[in-house]
């Protein structure tokens, strides 16, 4: 039977099924030809959180077939983690940064809407849904759901750790290295659509008698019709990315 060596990194050891998480490395047995995703797999890790795979020191694709007296390392995704670059793990980058978030993960997907990210999410998909959403519209698939990036057509996927749904868009954000991609106030938080500027003649029929007298500015959502208007809501949106900011600056400054 042929045998190889498997070093799992960081948290992905915590992924592994019992018999083979408890020291740093461990002897594997196998007597099939399998490519090493398969193998990973079957291990008990989502192939989309790995981020590098060494074998014999030398980096491999999904799609390498293992060998006998392999030694195999494989690491976690480590930020900052740029899918719009091309990696050996992931040949086709992605044009654009986009996502499409599980119901486990319903309100990250609000906060990264509220910062301007496009992050589809429906609290009723069902999860072969969110795999076809993620596979055919180029986007990123966030969940707490390992079984789900183990989907054969999920390539770029997070799998999320926090429980918080504002510590989840901070781990979001540090791993893709997103602070300087933030648009405040350009996306509708209930739908995902793209705000643009309206006259306020367009909509004055549609505004409360207040809200037409104290306000001259104001945006309409493409995709639902929804009015914005600088406001309370609008104030609240500024502290909390300003909290967010103020979070990563000192996740930075700790260097993690
Ligand atoms: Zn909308």
């Amino acid at each position: 039977m042929a045998t190889a060596v498997f070093y799992f990194h960081n948290y992905l050891r915590k992924m592994l099924k019992k018999e083979h998480g408890a020291g740093p490395s461990f002897l594997y047995h196998f007597n099939r030809k399998a490519s090493i995703k398969d193998i990973i797999e079957s291990l008990g890790v989502p192939h989309p959180i790995v981020g590098k795979l060494t074998v014999n020191d030398t980096e491999v694709g999904f799609d390498y077939i293992l060998r006998h007296k392999d030694i195999v390392e494989a690491s976690p995704l480590t930020p900052p983690v740029n899918p719009l670059v091309s990696t050996p793990l992931r040949p086709a980058p992605l044009e654009r940064i986009s996502f499409v978030a599980d119901v486990n993960v319903g309100k990250l997907a609000f906060h990264l809407r509220t910062l301007g990210f496009d992050c589809e999410y429906g609290s009723n998909t069902r999860d072969a849904e969110l795999v076809e959403r993620a596979h055919s519209q180029k986007r990123i698939l966030l969940t707490r759901d390992t079984s789900l990036l183990k989907r054969k057509l999920v390539i770029h996927g997070y799998l999320v750790r926090a429980q918080n749904p504002t510590e989840q868009l901070i781990e979001v954000m540090c791993l893709y290295d997103l602070k300087s991609r933030i648009k405040p106030l350009s996306r509708c938080i209930p739908c995902n659509g793209i705000l643009v500027p309206v006259n306020k003649e367009a909509i004055l029929n549609r505004l409360e008698p207040l809200t037409r007298k104290h306000y001259e500015s104001f945006h309409v959502c493409q995709q639902c019709d929804r009015i914005y208007w600088p406001g309370s809501h609008q104030e609240k949106i500024v502290a909390f990315i300003e909290k967010i900011l103020k979070a990563l600056r000192q996740k930075g400054t700790q260097g993690t």
